[in-house]
Parts: structure tokens; C-alpha cells; sequence
């Protein structure tokens, strides 16, 4: 069975609106973006779009190269400090000028959408309950559950050991009570590895890394991995046409685990707007 990423993503987007309406004034999120990365824009708009659409007040900050760390460090000081703005993100890569981490330490783990703060990540990986969870492991938690993928006592491989995919994904699934392996490029004997699983989580962003003869019939294989073609087609990590023949479930890309990001930043936003509204 296709996993239907945009219905599950739409279903979620549709909750929200509806309780975003109840609430008593709009939650907010800024958006940094300082890079010149054309993919980056590209998200940074979406995510602006999906935000008005719902009804939550976006706020985007575009920089060109000549933005400082000073100035930065000076802009999320100042977002910390305003009600009106309840979730914070910084659109990842920043100019290579900047210093990153630092950035994104000075955010308020309370207003951390995105869920990288030090803070949320120690919280996930002690098994306790971040402020935010990053986006794109919730969404692929939530796709599980919403075709009802038993997770509990499975054998997980998860492929890619980044901070943003891979290593919270990994978490949230031990967190679930899954057997979790994480694969990287120094594995040996991936194949191996995949054999084995019940469910295959890749995040890599090399294409076809995952082939038909890698996958256990009946597996789940979750597709995270997005590159570009020359044409401009987006393809994932998976050679979807051969192993959608073997999966018991799989994703597509693109209209798999994408469309479920961007909800749960949404998702995300209205939770922080919540925590901060506590009476
Ligand atoms: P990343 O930081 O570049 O990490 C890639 C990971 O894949 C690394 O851990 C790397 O291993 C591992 N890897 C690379 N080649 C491999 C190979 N041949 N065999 C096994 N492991 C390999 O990337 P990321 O930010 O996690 O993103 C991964 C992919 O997901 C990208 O295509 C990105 O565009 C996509 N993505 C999609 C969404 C979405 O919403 N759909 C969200 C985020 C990211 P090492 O650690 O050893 O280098």
C-alpha cells in the first residue's frame, strides 16, 4: 500500500485550523532565513504559505550575505522576549559566516519549533517530553500510526545519523519501543542491515541507495531522502517503482513524508502558542 503523505498531512492541517479558530488570538512564528540556497527559499515560502492559510501570524526574516551574527544574535533576543511570537525557526544551512549552533542555543526551547534545541533534544532522548519534537520524525511517527504500523517489538533501521532525521527518528522509535538499528555511511554490510528489518526508515539523499533486493517482503519502507534531478524531478532514497512491490507499505516522494513536515511545524506552532498560554 502507497502511504498518502499529502491526505494524512491535509487531515492534520484541517484539525488545526479548526482549533486555531477557537483560540483567543493568532499564535505566531518567525521564520529566519540567511542562506541563498534556492531549496531553502523554496520551503521558507511554504511554510509562510501554510501558516497564513491557517491562520497563524508568520513572520519571515530574509537576509542577504551581509547579515551579521551580531545581528542575528540581537533578532532572536528580541523574539524570545515578544508574546505575540510563540515558535522560532531558523532555516538550516545559515551563510557560512555564521555560527550556527550558537544561533540556535539563544533560542527559548519553549518557542523552539523546530525542536533542536539542546535542551528538546536532550528531553527526547531521555525518553521525557520535549517542548517541540523535530518535525519531520513526528510526521514520520504519525504516518505509522495513521496506517495503524504496529511500531512496539519491530525491528527499525533507520539509514542516516543527522540531528535533524536520523538520530531523533531513532530516538522516538526506541521511545515507542521499537529494536532501533542506525545505519551511516561507515555501515558495513548494509544490505544486511535492511534484510532484517521490518521497517526501513531512509534519510540519506543518495538515490536508489535502497534497492529491491535489499528489502524483507512485507517490510514498511519510509522514504525521507529528497534529491534533485536535472530535469527537476524529485526522487528519494528508495527505487520506489521495484521495492513498491515488496513493501507491505511504502512512501512516495515526493507526496510521502514532505507534506507531513511542514503540518507538524504547524503542529508545533499551536502547541507552543498552548504552553505559553497556560492559565
Ligand atoms: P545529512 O545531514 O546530509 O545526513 C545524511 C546521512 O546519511 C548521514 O548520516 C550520512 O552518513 C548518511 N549517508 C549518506 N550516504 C550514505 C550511504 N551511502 N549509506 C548509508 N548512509 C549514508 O542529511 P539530512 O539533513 O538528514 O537529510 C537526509 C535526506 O532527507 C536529504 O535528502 C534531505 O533533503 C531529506 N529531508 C527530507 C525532509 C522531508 O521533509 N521530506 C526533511 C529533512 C530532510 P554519515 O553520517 O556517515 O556521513
Amino acid at each position: 500500500m502507497i502511504i498518502d503523505g499529502k491526505k494524512v498531512a491535509l487531515s492534520l492541517l484541517e484539525e488545526l485550523e479548526t482549533k486555531i479558530k477557537a483560540l483567543e488570538k493568532k499564535p505566531g512564528l518567525a521564520v529566519i532565513l540567511a542562506n541563498d540556497d534556492y531549496s531553502s527559499k523554496i520551503y521558507v515560502d511554504s511554510k509562510e504559505k501554510h501558516s497564513i492559510a491557517l491562520g497563524i501570524k508568520s513572520c519571515v526574516y530574509r537576509f542577504d550575505k551581509t547579515i551579521t551574527q551580531g545581528k542575528l544574535i540581537q533578532l532572536i533576543h528580541e523574539l524570545n522576549e515578544n508574546p505575540e511570537i510563540n515558535g522560532i525557526l531558523v532555516q538550516l544551512p545559515l551563510y557560512s559566516h555564521l555560527n550556527e549552533k550558537e544561533i540556535l542555543e539563544l533560542i527559548n526551547p519553549k518557542k523552539d519549533v523546530d525542536g533542536f534545541h539542546p535542551v528538546n533534544v536532550g528531553k527526547l532522548y531521555a525518553g521525557l517530553n520535549p517542548y517541540a519534537v523535530c518535525c519531520t520524525p513526528k510526521g514520520i511517527v504519525k504516518l505509522l500510526k495513521a496506517y495503524s504500523i504496529e511500531i512496539e517489538g519491530k525491528d527499525v533501521l533507520v539509514i542516516g545519523r543527522s540531528n535533524i532525521v536520523g538520530k531523533p527518528v531513532a530516538s522516538l522509535l526506541i521511545n515507542e519501543n521499537a529494536t532501533v538499528t542506525l545505519a551511516h555511511s561507515k555501515t558495513k554490510n548494509l544490505k544486511n542491515h535492511c534484510k532484517r528489518a521490518d521497517i526501513i526508515i531512509s534519510a540519506t539523499g543518495h538515490p536508489n541507495l535502497v534497492t529491491s533486493d535489499m528489502v524483507k517482503k512485507g517490510a514498511v519502507v519510509i522514504d525521507v531522502g529528497i534529491s534533485r534531478q536535472g530535469c527537476g524531478r524529485l526522487i528519494g532514497d528508495v527505487d520506489f517503482e521495484k521495492v513498491k512491490d515488496i513493501a507491505s507499505f511504502i512512501t512516495p516522494v515526493p507526496g510521502g513524508v514532505g507534506p507531513m513536515t511542514i503540518a507538524c511545524l504547524m503542529e508545533n506552532t499551536y502547541e507552543l502558542y498552548l504552553l505559553q498560554n497556560k492559565r
